[in-house]
C-alpha cells in the first residue's frame, strides 16, 4: 500500500493526488514542476544541444517525483499523435519504462492521460 493521497475532483474521479504541474503549483512530497533537460527523458529525446522550450508537445504539464531516491517522470497531455509513440519507442529502447496511465491522472482527470516514465539511470540509483 502507498501513501494515502486520494483526491477526488468535481468530476468523482479519483486522483492519485494533486498536480505539481507548473500551472497547478501543487505541493507534493518530492514532487517538482518540470522537467531537466539535462538528464532524463528529454536529454535522450532532444540529445545536447537542446534548447529550452524544444520539448515535445506531448511533455505538457510535466513534473517529476522523487520515489526511494528514483525520479519518476510525469506528462499530462490532452492529446497522443504520432510524435508521442515515436518518442516513446525511442525511450523504450534507451531503457526507460514508459506507462500510459489514464487512472493516474492528476492534472484533469478524466481530460488528460499521465504518462509515467522511469529511467535507466533511476534504476542504478535505486540499488544503493
Ligand atoms: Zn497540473
Amino acid at each position: 500500500m502507498g501513501v494515502g493521497l486520494e483526491v477526488t475532483t468535481q468530476d468523482g474521479i479519483e486522483t492519485p493526488g494533486p498536480c505539481p504541474c507548473s500551472g497547478c503549483g501543487a505541493s507534493v512530497p518530492g514532487g517538482e514542476a518540470g522537467w531537466p533537460l539535462e538528464s532524463g527523458p528529454l536529454a535522450v529525446l532532444l540529445g545536447p544541444d537542446v534548447q529550452p522550450g524544444e520539448q515535445p508537445s506531448w511533455v505538457d504539464h510535466s513534473y517529476r517525483i522523487l520515489r526511494a531516491s528514483v525520479w519518476n517522470y510525469y506528462a499530462e497531455p490532452y492529446d497522443l499523435g504520432e510524435r508521442a509513440f515515436r518518442d516513446f519507442l525511442k525511450l523504450a529502447r534507451a531503457g526507460f519504462h514508459v506507462t500510459v496511465s489514464p487512472s493516474q491522472a492528476r492534472h484533469f482527470p478524466g481530460r488528460t492521460v499521465c504518462i509515467e516514465i522511469v529511467g535507466p539511470e533511476s534504476a542504478e540509483a535505486s540499488r544503493g
